[in-house]
């Protein structure tokens, strides 16, 4: 077989296994089992939280003939395989980024009107960074969005809603996708690792997940970039030399000059840091966020509630 990413091969194929975004996919696949599905949708979110995804999975399921009664595609008839492997003619996925003119939103309007639905089946065209789109294009958008086919269903995915025209936000059912918390990455890591037989320390996938801002595909190739490096076994230092990052004890030797106002200590400490080639940005921000981390531990009394983070570094955190 060929290699694939982690990423490619552990896309979701049900609603149920888009992570971390319930409150989109449970209110999706409500709509496909009522039939109250509208003809534009705005998917808004950061990147790597499952936009795209989650808009083919909503073709699938409006096309899948043996479709489940929780909405679900069943992922073996013809329709299901066909947009699983990316040849289905009703899925029609766009990059705005590059069909950002008008010609290219005449294009498809062209295309929506004359493209007759064929034995049912709803077209569902995506049209990815959405917010990209000349203005030109976006109003020609908007007309298609006015008077929609039947049969078509548009969803504009994008990583920056406040770029789009009023007129098409105000026109689609908009959906926020939520930069995925911590823990629900942990947990996401380690079962990929189990799955793919990769001996995984707890520390390394905590610090993957929260160096991952929130992105399951940033998580996900992180992960893939460290085992590869371990073959196979993922450890916390591999994880840091994949990042830049300093090692931890560095942070508690920072930590400790500050305490004692040991200007000359902390100073070294960077002068070492430069010379190992760290990323000096990401140890001021991560900096930072030790010891903001700190300040939390010592003055908020539900810890657990405020900080998205691993019981692990909660733990770093209470300890200086
Ligand atoms: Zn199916």
């Amino acid at each position: 077989m060929d290699y694939q990413a982690l990423y490619r091969k552990y896309r979701p194929q049900r609603f149920d296994e888009v992570i971390g975004q319930d409150h989109v996919t449970n209110t999706l696949s409500h709509e496909v089992i009522e039939g109250t599905i509208a003809h534009a949708y705005l998917f808004a979110g950061p990147r790597g939280t499952g936009k795209t995804t989650t808009a083919r999975l909503l073709a699938k399921a409006l096309n899948c003939q043996d479709r489940g009664d929780n909405g679900e595609p069943c992922n073996v008839c013809f329709s299901c395989i066909g947009i699983t492997d990316g040849a289905s003619l009703d899925v029609i996925e766009l990059d705005a980024a590059s069909h950002n003119k008008v010609e290219d939103i005449r294009e498809i309007r062209m295309n929506v009107s004359t493209v007759a639905a064929t034995g049912g089946s709803r077209k569902v065209y995506i049209l990815d960074e959405a917010h990209m789109l000349s203005r030109a294009a976006g109003n020609a958008l908007l007309k298609t969005l006015e008077e929609p086919p039947e049969h078509v269903i548009f969803v504009l995915a994008t990583t920056e809603p406040y770029k789009l025209l009023d007129t098409i936000r105000s026109r689609s059912q908009r959906f926020d996708f939520h930069p995925v918390g911590v823990e629900t990455l942990v947990s996401h890591l380690g079962d990929i690792s189990r799955r793919e037989e990769f001996d995984a320390e707890q520390p390394a996938l905590d610090l993957i997940a929260s160096h991952a801002g929130g992105s399951v595909r940033d998580a996900m190739s992180l992960l893939e970039q460290v085992a590869a490096l371990g073959a196979g076994v993922v450890r916390s230092k591999d994880v840091a030399r994949a990042l830049g990052l300093a090692d931890r004890e560095v942070y508690s030797r920072l930590i400790d000059s500050l305490k004692n106002r040991d200007a000359a200590a902390a100073l070294g400490l960077v002068a070492q840091l430069a010379a190992q080639g760290a990323d000096l940005r990401r140890f001021v921000a991560d900096a930072i966020g030790l010891l903001r981390g700190i300040f939390l531990a010592q003055y908020a009394p539900n810890l657990e509630e405020v900080a998205d983070e691993s019981s692990d570094t909660l733990d770093q955190w209470r300890k200086h």
